[in-house]
């Protein structure tokens, strides 16, 4: 028998999975290494060591799409050292299949968006002579080996549960409707499931992810009703809501925000504008003054609490006057967290075609103007927060101290607090008083 073949039988296989984008993709990721585990493939400890090297993309907008070109080519290069598959998969696969097929051979597989649940039975089919079935384990090894590989591989004391997908608001700079298709809710039974399973995997904090939140239920109280259960489910220390679009259904929700304590004192609700004409332009709702207002609300009934939110700089028909409407918002209403997007148009969306484009140049010009005044802000912000103390969970220990975030920042996308204490443990909630302040992150102590 050729040595080969023998491997194949004797040695299940193993996978990797390179997650690029936000927080949706990580949860699509997880339910990829689930069906993978259960085709009794193993996790690999890094692409290399992987002889299925997935990689979960994103093209949100044009630096997220070079970024998954590139590490596509360099993950290419790697298969090219160690005898391995490459699969493409996700958003730029659902996009850019037939350019991957015609210019990218080096890809074994491609699929996009919707199949991640079946990763592991697509990937048996399309490799069946290097794919044996060497599955031995019966439900429970099965249950045991899903726990602790969630464990082992999102060793961290947070996890993100997905409440829906898809996006029916059309806006029109977005591209994600046309990859992720038509909104749809996951029953509540199966986000209340999934909560308790990172629970008993170690989490202590549940983000609830989607494109859209609010919509979730097409009723705000079908929402609500969601929320106050996954609040209710044991062990649950921090419940941190992503992604709520800005409108009179996120002003209903943060009634809940003062009810609940341990929703985190976080609002994330992208603008993308204050301009009205841009926004109408943009086929968004809202304008300065019900934003201001909105956030004031989300202030209110949840003291302490901070704003994330991102502004697209750019878009066909902006002024110099928008610009400064964004600007003078930033001084105004001081947004903690701010993101700024250069606007790139996205073959496929109605935006493409408007007129008034502008040039590279004028948009980075702009985009570099809201910067300054956003830095110049957030320098008064992280001022104001030097000596004070705040409630905070531990992310990571290394041997230099440990990376703490406060209830006010959300896991891999906010500003962390450096404590040098080795005697701190993973998951460990207590409290931090910050002592200085970097560009981003900030020093402190454990008290
Ligand atoms: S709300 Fe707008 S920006 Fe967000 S996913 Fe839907 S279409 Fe895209």
């Amino acid at each position: 028998m050729p040595k080969a073949t023998a491997d194949i039988e004797t040695h299940p296989k193993s996978f990797f999975i390179t997650t690029l984008g936000c927080p949706k993709n990580t949860v699509d990721s997880m339910s990829m290494h689930q069906s993978l585990l259960k085709e009794g493939l193993l996790p690999a400890s890094d692409p290399e060591a992987s002889d299925f090297h997935l990689i979960n993309t994103c093209t949100f907008i044009q630096d997220a799409t070079k970024e998954t070109i590139q590490t596509i080519l360099d993950s290419i290069d790697l298969k090219k050292k160690r005898k391995q598959k490459l699969v493409v998969v996700g958003c730029f696969a659902e996009r850019a299949g037939k350019e991957i097929s015609d210019d990218l051979p080096e890809v074994d597989l491609h699929f996009g968006t919707g199949k991640y649940d079946k990763a592991g039975e697509i990937i048996r089919k399309s490799f069946p002579l290097d794919f044996k079935d060497v599955r031995e384990f019966n439900e429970d090894l099965l249950e045991r080996l899903t726990l602790s590989s969630v464990i082992e591989n999102y060793s961290k004391p947070y996890s993100y549960v997905k409440i829906s997908d898809g996006c029916n608001r059309g806006c029109s700079f977005c591209i994600i409707p046309n990859l992720r298709g038509k909104f749809k809710d996951s029953p509540a039974e199966d986000v209340i499931a999934e909560t308790k399973k990172a629970i008993a995997a170690g989490a202590k904090e549940i983000c609830l992810v989607s494109q859209d939140t609010v919509f979730y239920g097409k009723d705000t109280d079908k929402l609500l009703d969601l929320i106050q259960s996954v609040a209710d489910v044991k062990g649950l220390e921090i419940l941190r809501l992503l992604y709520l679009y800005p409108d009179k259904k996120t002003e209903r929700l943060l009634d809940l925000y003062g009810k609940i304590d341990h929703i985190a004192p976080y609002l994330e609700s992208p603008l993308q504008h204050v301009s009205k004409s841009v926004l109408k332009s943009m086929n968004r709702t809202g304008e300065y003054g019900y934003f201001k207002s909105l956030f004031q609300k989300a202030r209110d009934v949840k003291p302490g609490l901070e704003i994330r939110t991102s502004f697209i700089l750019g878009f066909p028909g902006e002024t110099a006057d928008d610009v400064d409407e964004i600007i003078r918002f930033i001084q105004d209403v001081k947004p903690e967290k701010v993101n700024l997007f250069p606007y790139s148009p996205q073959d496929g969306t109605k935006g493409f075609d408007l007129e008034g484009k502008l040039k590279d140049k004028e948009i980075a010009k702009r985009v570099n103007l809201v910067r300054d005044a956003y830095l110049q802000t957030l320098k008064e912000i992280h001022q104001s927060r030097v000596g004070k103390i705040y409630p905070a969970i531990v992310d990571e220990v290394n041997e230099e101290g440990a990376m703490v975030r406060r209830f006010q920042d959300a896991p891999e996308i906010d500003e962390v607090v450096f404590v040098e204490d080795l005697n701190l443990r993973v998951g460990q909630i207590g409290k931090v008083s910050v002592d200085s302040f970097y560009e981003l992150d900030m020093t402190g102590s454990w008290v």
